[in-house]
């Protein structure tokens, strides 16, 4: 059964402003989706959606087993958990070492803090920086930083992870590097991986490639 299910999905933000339009998209477990399109192709839009930032505005759209368009507001912040959510800017809190960054991700959900410790642990080992985690976002570079991101997206065991531009601050060998990284959680893990960008250097590796464009993703 998909994970994910995008119907005749449109979102207009305002009657001159349409950013998806018709989009169909169906995303099974462990699969590794990228989504290329220019600027202002309607990406992050997309993404918006799938955590509930913005809401569609027809169509239907299902996420694990939430369907977005009859979801109350009290159980937005369950949908939120199912997913983890990797930005460009890697999002890190700077007063926060990388264990504690990806620890918090725990703490806010309430687990105990001898299974938060085990689990940073295990997590930040499979993104290679067991041996920085005691170093702050400030002495990390950007490819570090966005495997702590990643780390954090993945501890408490996703169904599904949204990567929004993951390599765009990044060279070409870091920007591998965390590719080859997703490739890894996809295939150990069996978590989802939707990836929207405008690099299409790495996109052959994926389970599937789509081109999205003025709201439109051809398949
Ligand atoms: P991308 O991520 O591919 O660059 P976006 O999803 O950010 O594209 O934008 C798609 C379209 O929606 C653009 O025309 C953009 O101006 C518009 N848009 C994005 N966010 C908003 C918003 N919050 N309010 C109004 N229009 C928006």
């Amino acid at each position: 059964m998909a994970l994910i299910e995008l119907k005749d999905v449109t979102k207009k933000y305002d009657k001159s402003t349409t950013a998806l339009r018709h989009i169909d998209l169906s995303v099974n477990s462990g699969e590794f989706v990228y989504l290329v399109g220019p600027s202002g192709a309607g990406k992050s839009s997309l993404i918006r959606l799938f955590y509930q930032e913005e809401k569609l505005t027809s169509g239907s759209m299902k996420v694990g087993e939430f369907d977005l368009t009859r979801l109350r507001k009290k159980d937005v912040p369950l949908l939120r958990r199912s997913i983890g959510v990797v930005f460009q800017d890697y999002k890190l809190l700077p007063k926060k070492t990388a264990f504690e960054n990806v620890a918090y991700a725990m703490e806010v959900i309430g687990e105990k803090p001898r299974h938060i410790k085990k689990r940073v642990a295990e997590v930040l080992e499979l993104v290679g920086l067991k041996h920085k985690m005691r170093s702050f976002p400030n002495q990390l570079s950007g490819g570090e930083q966005q495997r702590v991101a990643i780390a954090r997206a993945m501890v408490n065991r996703p169904k599904l992870i949204l990567a929004d531009e993951p390599t765009g601050n990044l060279d070409a060998t870091n920007a591998k590097a965390i590719f080859d990284l997703f490739l890894k959680l996809v295939r150990t893990e069996h978590t989802a991986v939707v990836m929207v960008t405008h690099d299409d250097s790495l996109a052959h590796k994926c389970d599937r490639i789509y081109t999205i464009e003025d709201g439109r993703i051809n398949v």
